[in-house]
C-alpha cells in the first residue's frame, strides 16, 4: 500500500486526498471544470546533477513548462561547479586574487548562502567546497577519507566571512586562495523559489515539481484538495515515515542517507560539518524543512542537520518562517507544532515513535 503511494507520487503527483466540507467540494468542483483534463501537463528532465519532475494543471502547459526548463538551464550555467564557465567557476578560480562581477542571481544566492551561513552559526557554508572535495563528493575521483592532515589544512579555508560581497559593484571575492563555494546546499531551493515565481507569473494556479526530491508546490491541486507529499523513511527507500499536506509551499529534505560511500566498514555521507571536516554526525537521519521560503527551505535543511536536534529545535523556537520534521537515528520522528498541523505521521509499523516540540 504504501510502495504503492510512492509510486504514484512519483509518476504524477496525482495524490488521495483531504475531506472537506460541502461548500469546499463545490469550489472544488467549479476548479475542476475550469481545468480539464487537457490541461495537465507533465515533464521529466536532467538537470543540476538530478531528476526533476514537473506536473501542472494550465491551457499552456507545453509552453510554461519549456519556460520552466530553460530558467533551470540558465541556473544550472550561473551555478555550476562542473561548468568552467559559470559565474561560481570563475569566482573560485579567482580566489586570492581578484573580484568577479556576478548576475543579480548569483549575487542573490551568496548573499542568501551567507544569510544563513550566519543565522547558523555557520552550519550552513557555503565556503566549505575544499572539504567536501578532499571527501571526493564533488569529484569524479574516488570517495575516501582525508588525512587529518589535509583537513586541517583545508579547514581555515571555509570561513563564510572571507567570501566578500560588494552590494555596489555587484561583484564577490574569495579571500584566500584555495577557497571555493559550493551551492550543492542550497542551489536547489533557490530554484524551486524561481521556478515557482515563474510559474505564477504564467497564472499556473495548481502544480507541483520535485528538484530531486525538493519539493514545491503551486496551489492546491485541481480540485482544492491539498497536494500530499511523503517524508521517506531514511533507511528504507521504498517506505515512508508520514505524508505532509500541503499547499503553496516548498518541501526540502536533507540527509545523510541521499550520497554516502564505505570505507573500512563504515558510512561516510556528504553533509560536512565545518567543525570538525567530518560528516555531520548529531543522531541525525534527515531533517524536512517546510516554508514558503525554497531558498531558505534548502539551506536550513542541511544546516539544521550538521546542527543536530536540541539545536535546531532552538533555532526553530526564534524563527517563524519555517517548520520541520526530524527522524533521528534512534528511531523518533519528531514534528514541530506547526508541522504536526498536516502532518500524518506512518511511521508505527517501523518501530519509529512519534513526538512533537512546542515553542
Ligand atoms: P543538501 O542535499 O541540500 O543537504 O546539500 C548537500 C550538499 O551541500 C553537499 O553535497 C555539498 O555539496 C554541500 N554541503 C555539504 N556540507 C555543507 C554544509 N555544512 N553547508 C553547506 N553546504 C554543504
Ligand atoms: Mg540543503
Amino acid at each position: 500500500m504504501k510502495r504503492k503511494i510512492i509510486m504514484a507520487m512519483m509518476l504524477c503527483f496525482t495524490f488521495s486526498v483531504l475531506v472537506g466540507c460541502a461548500e469546499k467540494r463545490e469550489e472544488a468542483q467549479n476548479l475542476q471544470n475550469k481545468y480539464a483534463d487537457a490541461d495537465l501537463h507533465e515533464m521529466t528532465t536532467f538537470a543540476m546533477d538530478t531528476v526533476m519532475l514537473f506536473t501542472l494543471y494550465h491551457e499552456d502547459g507545453e509552453q510554461i513548462l519549456t519556460d520552466a526548463e530553460q530558467e533551470i538551464r540558465r541556473l544550472e550555467s550561473l551555478f555550476s561547479v562542473t561548468k568552467e564557465d559559470s559565474e561560481i567557476s570563475k569566482l573560485n578560480a579567482q580566489s586570492g586574487l581578484d573580484a568577479v562581477k556576478l548576475s543579480s542571481d548569483t549575487e542573490d544566492v551568496l548573499k542568501r548562502g551567507k544569510e544563513i551561513g550566519e543565522l547558523t552559526n555557520q552550519a550552513f557554508d557555503i565556503a566549505i567546497s575544499p572539504v567536501v572535495k578532499a571527501w571526493g563528493f564533488t569529484t569524479n575521483g574516488e570517495k575516501h577519507v582525508p588525512t587529518q592532515e589535509t583537513l586541517e589544512h583545508l579547514l581555515p579555508l571555509t570561513s563564510i566571512e572571507d567570501l566578500v560581497i560588494d552590494e555596489n559593484e555587484s561583484t564577490a571575492q574569495l579571500r584566500k586562495k584555495g577557497m571555493a563555494v559550493d551551492l550543492g546546499g542550497i542551489a536547489k531551493g533557490y530554484a524551486s523559489d524561481k521556478i515557482a515565481a515563474l510559474l505564477k507569473e504564467k497564472g499556473v494556479t495548481s502544480g507541483l515539481f520535485s528538484l530531486g526530491g525538493n519539493i514545491g508546490a503551486i496551489g492546491t491541486k485541481p480540485n482544492g484538495e491539498n497536494w500530499k507529499v511523503a517524508i521517506e523513511n531514511p533507511l528504507n527507500a521504498n517506505d515512508y515515515v508520514g505524508l505532509l499536506s500541503i499547499q503553496d509551499c516548498f518541501v526540502i529534505t536533507s540527509g545523510g542517507y541521499q550520497r554516502y560511500f564505505e570505507e573500512n566498514g563504515k558510512r561516510y555521507h556528504h553533509i560536512i560539518d565545518s567543525n570538525t571536516g567530518y560528516p555531520a554526525d548529531k543522531g541525525l537521519l534527515s531533517v524536512t524543512i517546510i516554508s514558503k521560503d525554497g531558498t531558505k527551505a534548502d539551506g536550513l535543511s542541511t544546516a539544521l542537520f550538521v546542527m543536530g536536534l536540541d539545536q535546531a529545535v532552538q533555532l526553530w523556537r526564534r524563527s517563524n518562517d519555517f517548520e520541520a520534521v526530524f527522524v533521528t537515528e534512534d528511531g523518533r520522528v519528531i514534528a514541530t507544532e506547526g508541522a504536526a498541523r498536516f502532518f500524518s505521521f506512518e511511521g508505527r509499523d517501523n518501530d519509529f515513535k512519534y513526538e512533537t516540540v512546542q515553542r
